[in-house]
């Protein structure tokens, strides 16, 4: 970390840049997190690239079981709409926490620890809160901005500040700029 980033902005200028066209894909755990305006939900969104095709490997906060398998783990086209899509500029590592939270807000954070360079993994711990198994910090995601919930104080998640879904179009997209 440099020591010139020592304040913590409230968004990430971290590049990211994610599409996902929600409306083919309706009964995915990341759908259903952000199609629920009564908030709560969020999901893991890890894109794994296995024998050439992109795989996004979905981990909900909450009903994991009421999912099929094929809606926890989903082959993405490398098009739509005849316009190429890519699924590399989804933060530091490729992984991100997309959904709402409890007072309907939609919000995405890195998935990786902000405490040990964004090189650790964070998993689901408890249903608003993620661990990295390295800092043994806890972050709460539902209240604002990643905060650390439990061990040694430090920075916020990494949190990107566009997030928008269109109901209509059933496109979700996470960015840092317009
Ligand atoms: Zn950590």
């Amino acid at each position: 970390m440099c020591s010139a980033c020592e304040t913590d902005n409230m968004y990430s200028t971290h590049d990211c840049y994610f599409t996902f066209q929600a409306s083919l894909f309706t009964s995915s755990a990341l759908t259903r997190s952000v199609n629920n305006m009564a908030g709560g939900t969020f999901c893991i969104v890890k894109a794994v690239m296995d024998h050439g095709v992109t795989h996004l490997k979905l981990s909900p906060n909450r009903d994991k079981e009421s999912y099929a398998a094929s809606d926890l783990d989903l082959t993405m086209s490398t098009a739509v709409n005849g316009r190429a899509v890519l699924y590399t500029r989804m933060g530091y590592k490729q992984g991100l926490i997309i959904g709402r939270s409890s007072f309907g807000q939609l919000k995405a954070y890195d998935l990786q620890c902000p405490n040990c360079d964004f090189n650790y993994e964070l998993k689901w711990s408890s249903l608003y809160e993620l661990t990295c198994d390295k800092c043994h910090r806890t972050y709460n995601i539902n209240g604002s901005e990643g905060y650390v919930q439990s061990g040694e104080k430090g920075h916020n998640l990494a949190m990107y500040r566009y997030v928008d879904y269109n109901e209509f179009s059933g496109m979700l997209t996470v960015s840092n700029g317009p």
